[in-house]
This record gives structure tokens, sequence and C-alpha cells, in this order.
């Protein structure tokens, strides 16, 4: 701090008195509170602190008026800028262009509270921007996932998929349009997301995933990776999608496809740190152990397991801020994940499954970081 600073009240803190002797601020974004002690004096100086004011002037208004000293007012502003209740209205920022910090200026401000200051809202951001996101499957989650991370600011996007737009695209994706119908899924979400943002790179890749699909070389390329793939089966291009980025150490989330889950939360994996889809593999096998999957007598039932805009809608959004955060390194690995869980839609409960990493993973197990 230094007595040019211009300091102001974060717009995102709200603050309440009691009886002229405790201040209550309220952290908006984090829904947070913190008590403080305090005198007249510092509710005085509060008042001033209104973004116009630099700090010689709070200074010598703070002596002028109500005889306090230098030492005292900087001590004041020093513990108000630790605890995030104000902040420097002249933040230097030489990591984005003044039109990139005000296009993702709400977003900056909301990282910034979860990450300690203003500054580090702005990497986080530019770590968004520099990420380059592969995803697999561009169905009514994979695909609202894609539009929700450009959103947001990622700027490089690889979409994998072969398949064609179909007439109940259009009332499940929140994308496609009548006039998409029977082209590519890949080519016409890449269109749309032209649309939010002309400067991102999109690659497509318009394939079908089998036994023999090489997608090594593309996972490679990527930092982050999405599987939302149903096709063959969403256990198989899960397991297989896993395994490589475990190979390779590259977070991913299995996010869609997943069979009679209507409103899945899909599960955010960490190489060596949660759950791997072969830890889940052998949840499930143990859970299972004795019961054996009768014949259904009827063939093609999966016409009968439907499903709402938006169930798919909140999937997309909730494995979207899963990855926002854990790409902008608001995620704090140390601490206990949300595994998979599942909205019901009849009492909007959440639900999540408690599994465990197997530290005898055949996959992830063994040496971790
Ligand atoms: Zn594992």
């Amino acid at each position: 701090m230094d007595n040019q600073t211009v300091y102001k009240i974060k717009d995102s803190v709200d603050l309440f008195l009691s009886d002229e002797k405790y201040l209550m601020a309220y952290y908006m974004n984090t829904r947070q509170r913190k008590s403080f002690k305090i005198n007249k004096e510092m509710i005085l100086l509060i008042e001033q602190i209104d973004g116009k004011h630099t700090v010689q002037e709070l200074k010598d208004y703070m002596t002028v008026h109500h005889q306090s000293d230098n030492e005292s007012v900087a001590f004041v502003l020093a513990l108000m800028e630790s605890n995030r209740l104000i902040t420097d209205t002249k933040v230097k920022d030489n990591i984005l262009s003044v039109e990139e910090h005000e296009r993702y200026s709400r977003q900056i401000n909301y990282f910034s509270e979860f990450l300690g200051s203003e500054e580090e809202g702005i990497y986080g951001q530019k770590k968004l921007m520099n990420a380059h996101v592969l995803i697999f499957g561009c169905g009514a989650i994979g695909g609202n996932i894609a539009m929700e991370l450009v959103m947001a600011g990622v700027k490089n996007i690889t979409l994998y998929d072969y398949d064609t737009v179909a007439c109940s695209d259009v009332s499940r994706h929140m994308y496609f349009r009548e006039e998409h119908i029977g082209e590519g899924k890949v080519a016409a979400l890449k269109e749309e997301l032209y649309k939010i943002d002309h400067s991102v790179e999109v690659y497509a890749i318009e394939e079908s995933m089998n036994p023999y699909s090489d997608i090594e070389g593309y996972i490679k390329e990527a930092d982050f990776v999405i599987n939302t793939l149903d096709e063959p089966y969403i256990g198989y291009t899960s397991s297989k999608i896993s395994r490589c980025c475990i190979q390779y150490n590259i977070p991913h989330y299995i996010a869609g496809g997943f069979d009679a889950h209507l409103a899945s939360t899909g599960e955010l994996i960490i190489p060596h740190v949660t759950p791997c889809v072969e830890c889940y593999a052998g949840h499930f096998k143990e859970t299972l152990k004795g019961w054996k999957p009768k014949e259904h007598p009827v063939r093609e039932r999966y016409t009968e397991i439907g499903g709402l805009a938006s169930m798919s809608l909140f999937s997309a959004s909730f494995a979207a801020i899963e990855i926002i955060k854990y790409i902008a390194g608001l995620v704090n690995i140390s601490e206990e994940y949300k595994v998979r869980g599942e909205l019901l839609f009849t009492d909007l409960s959440l639900t999540y499954l408690n599994v465990m990493k197997n530290n005898n993973c055949p996959v992830c197990g063994g040496d971790g970081i």
C-alpha cells in the first residue's frame, strides 16, 4: 500500500453493524461471514473508503476530524485488505487485454474471492484461456459443456463425434435447430461455438470409437479431457479414455451417457488423487456381487428411457462448474471430493455415491503423486 493507492469496499461484500461495536462482513460470492470488533473511528473511516479517496486523503481526513494517527489508519486498512474487505481499485493487469478483462470481469471477480486477490483471479481466468480441452461426444451433455466452457473463456477445444443431428436432438440440445437436422453434430456445434467467441480454435474429429480407435494422440495433446460418449457403451469408452488419461497424468471428467441415470453429476478424475474409472468399476463389481443380469424380453427398450433437456443441462452445468473450478485452480486437491451423484427428479434431492480410491487399482493404484 502506498499513499496514492485508492481502495474501495469490495462490491461483493455486504457490511452490517451491531451496537456500533461489531462489524459483520458477508462475502456474497463465497457465502462466508466474518465478525470484527470495531470502534467509532473505524466506522467513520469505512464510510470514506469509497473508491475515490487515496490513502493519504483518508489519513488526512482521520487526522483532522478524529485525531487518528497515520499508523492506526494504515494498520486498519492493511487488516481490511488481508481480510478481503477492501480492494485496490487499480489492479495492474498486464496478463489480459482490456477487452478480455471486460468480457470476463464477472467471473474474475468470482475467482478472486476464492483465490484471495484480484490478480490471482486474473491468473485463474488466464489458465482457462490457455487450456486445451478435448470432449468425446457432442450430445446433449458434451455439447452443452462445450458451450459453457467457451463462454467461460476456453479458447482451444477439440470435439470428437461422428453422429448427425436427429429430430429428437432439437428438443434436448440448447443449440441445435431444425435447420441442423441431418448435419454432422461436430460441424453444427462448431458453428455455434464461433458465434459465442469468434476467436475460439475448434478442432473437429468426426470419428466413432471402437476397440481399435487410436485416441492416444488426441489425449496427449489435451490439458483436460471430458467423456460423454455413450457409443458403443459409456462403461467401455470411459474405461478406454480414463486408462489413457491416467497414463499421461491428464485430469478428466466422466460427464454423460449414464444409461438410466438421467441427471447424474458425473465425476472429476484427477490421476492418482481421486478414484479412476477402474476404481468405480471395481466398486460396482463388489456391490453387485451375486447379482446376475436377467435378460430383458423386450429387445429395443431404449425408447422408453427418457429425460428432459433440463436434466441434461443440469448434468452439463454441474460438470462445467467442476471443470472450470479445476482448470482455474479453485480446487484444493487435499480436500474431499464429491464423487458421482444423481439429482432425483421427484424431490430434487441430490445423492452421492461413496466411492473411495482403490490403492490397489490396476490402473491408478501404486506409486501416485
Ligand atoms: Zn483406479
